[in-house]
């Protein structure tokens, strides 16, 4: 699905997907919910809103729990259990940034792709389409309802039939990195890349099946720094504040390493 051309608004995307992985809602290095990360999310998120983007943000649980954890054949917890613990801790995030915007004047609808009547609305896709359209946030939690995925896949499906034109792709770093910049200095950040340059390199952006909807799709991911003020602002005007992965199609030249890449080397 190709980015829609820039309006008179300046935006380049018009409806995005924001996913945003449990760590953003954690201390750096702890586990649980920091309430301070979680309205450092909601700050930047309503700025994103206030230019007019429609926004349906999608929330990991990974500052709490992951199914994986308990994948070993010692866990009495079956592995569809312990997802399904996964999808709840999803929802306890969503319940979080839904307060925090609400207490920055913002408008916002919780949806669970879980039932759970009395804490969130159920997620229907009629339903988020017309919050988005009346310039509510909507906040997506418990996954995709199934077991055995990740809230990556469930952001690309969600922008998928909500009709989003990219997945912005929330992390720490500045982008995508040839290698884990935490622990190699060497690492280059790519300014875009082809899906199948990371399918093929593994490169983290999101999970593999999470990558195949995009590529069968055209969806293009912006994967950028949330920690930096501003880059989600910049990142629905369509500058590049990281690594935008696209089709062969749309890319000039195949994994270019960014300008701030190449200027750190020299
Ligand atoms: N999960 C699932 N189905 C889904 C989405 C999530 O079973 O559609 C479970 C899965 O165990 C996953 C956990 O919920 O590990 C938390 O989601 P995720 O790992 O994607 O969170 P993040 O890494 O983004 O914090």
């Amino acid at each position: 699905m190709p980015a829609a051309d820039e309006g008179p608004s300046g935006l380049k995307y018009h409806r995005g997907v924001l996913k945003i992985s449990g760590e953003g809602f954690a201390d750096p290095g702890q586990r649980g919910i920091s309430m301070q990360a979680v309205e450092h999310i909601a700050e930047q998120t309503r700025a994103a809103a206030e230019q007019g983007v429609e926004l349906a943000v999608v929330i990991g649980g990974g500052n709490i729990l992951r199914g994986a954890q308990f994948t070993s054949q010692q866990s009495s917890i079956h592995e569809a259990t312990a997802h399904y613990m996964g999808m709840l801790a999803t929802v306890m995030n969503g319940l979080a940034l839904q307060d925090a915007l609400e207490s920055q004047g913002c408008q916002t609808r919780l949806m669970t792709a879980i039932r759970m009547d009395g804490v969130a609305e159920p997620y229907i896709r009629r339903r988020a389409r017309r919050h988005l359209e009346k310039g509510r946030i909507i906040i997506l939690a418990a996954g995709t309802g199934s077991p055995f995925v990740t809230t990556d896949t469930a952001a690309v499906l969600r922008a998928l039939e909500l009709e989003a034109d990219v997945v912005l792709k929330a992390t720490r770093v500045d982008g995508v990195y040839s290698d884990d910049p935490e622990k190699n200095p060497h690492a280059v950040l790519y300014s875009q890349l082809t899906y199948q340059q990371v399918l093929q390199q593994r490169l983290r952006v999101m999970d593999p099946t999470a990558i195949a909807q995009c590529m069968e799709h055209d969806l293009p991911i912006m994967v950028f720094n949330f920690h930096k003020p501003g880059n989600i602002v910049r990142a629905v005007r369509g500058e590049r504040v990281g690594t935008l992965v696209h089709s062969a199609a749309a890319s000039d030249a195949p994994a270019q390493p960014s300008a701030e890449a190449k200027d750190s080397e020299k």
